[in-house]
């Protein structure tokens, strides 16, 4: 039981066809489940305004969502490129490199690993079915979102094996978009059958992407809450 309970800020990004700002309830509902203090986060105009924000959180979870503006990471926009919403780009990737400098914990699902990735200079597929043809079928859908649907082998040693501790998991994949370069001072802890890259991690910084939604596995396979304690318990203990 933890002494006190971290503040895990959410970014909660906005969503042109509802006017609204709109993130998964499942990220919360995980976070208190792991013993956090969900605060979502809207993804305001300024984003440098992030910077007052900071100091409200223990750490910082970025969820999935669209597709990362090319732009960013040097590459101009494929054919298989899906809905890009630039100002939720600018305001994650602000909110992730001054969570970085302020030593926060930091956790990255789906899109959110592939925003880490560019924000600290690493690139993307922007479309997996037209640029790696041999590659599995990552978009599983339409599936029940809580069903594992291909394998993940775990590197030994990484952050990532400390939450699931064993070789090879299965998860779900609702992703048209991964990894291609990873970005300076990361590593790769995790990938699918096909070599597409499924975690990331900077484990001194405490920061860990995944690509698949551990949130929405949480209740039928319980091993993956362990993302969410792992944030929680870092949260909850400062780095420097
Ligand atoms: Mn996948």
């Amino acid at each position: 039981m933890l002494a006190n309970k971290p503040v895990i800020g959410i970014s909660a990004p906005l969503h042109p066809e509802s006017r609204g700002y709109r993130v998964s309830h499942c990220y919360a509902d995980a976070v208190a489940e792991a013993g956090g203090i969900p605060l979502l986060l809207p993804a305001a105009d300024s984003p440098e305004d992030v910077n007052y924000l900071l100091p409200l959180l223990d750490g910082v979870l970025i969820p999935g969502g669209p597709d990362v503006d090319p732009l960013f990471y040097g590459e101009e926009p494929r054919q298989g490129l899906g809905l890009v919403i630039r100002s939720n780009d600018l305001f994650e990737m602000n909110l992730l490199k001054a969570a970085r400098a302020a030593h926060k914990p930091i956790l990255c699902v789906c899109r959110g690993m592939q925003v880490l990735n560019v924000t600290f200079g690493g690139t993307l597929i922007q479309d997996i079915p037209s640029q790696l043809p041999g590659a599995l079928r990552h978009m599983q859908i339409p599936v029940d979102r809580a069903d594992p649907t291909h394998s993940v082998d775990l590197e030994k040693n990484s952050y990532l094996y400390e939450v699931y501790g064993k070789d090879t998991i299965r998860t779900n994949s609702f992703h048209h978009q991964c990894l291609e370069k990873v970005a300076p001072g990361f590593s790769v802890s995790a990938k699918a059958r096909d070599g597409v890259i499924e975690a990331i991690e900077q484990k001194e910084e405490r920061i860990l992407g995944v690509q698949w939604h551990p949130e929405e596995m949480v209740h039928a396979h319980p091993e993956h809450l362990g993302l969410f304690q792992q944030l929680v318990e870092a949260s909850a203990h400062p780095g420097s």
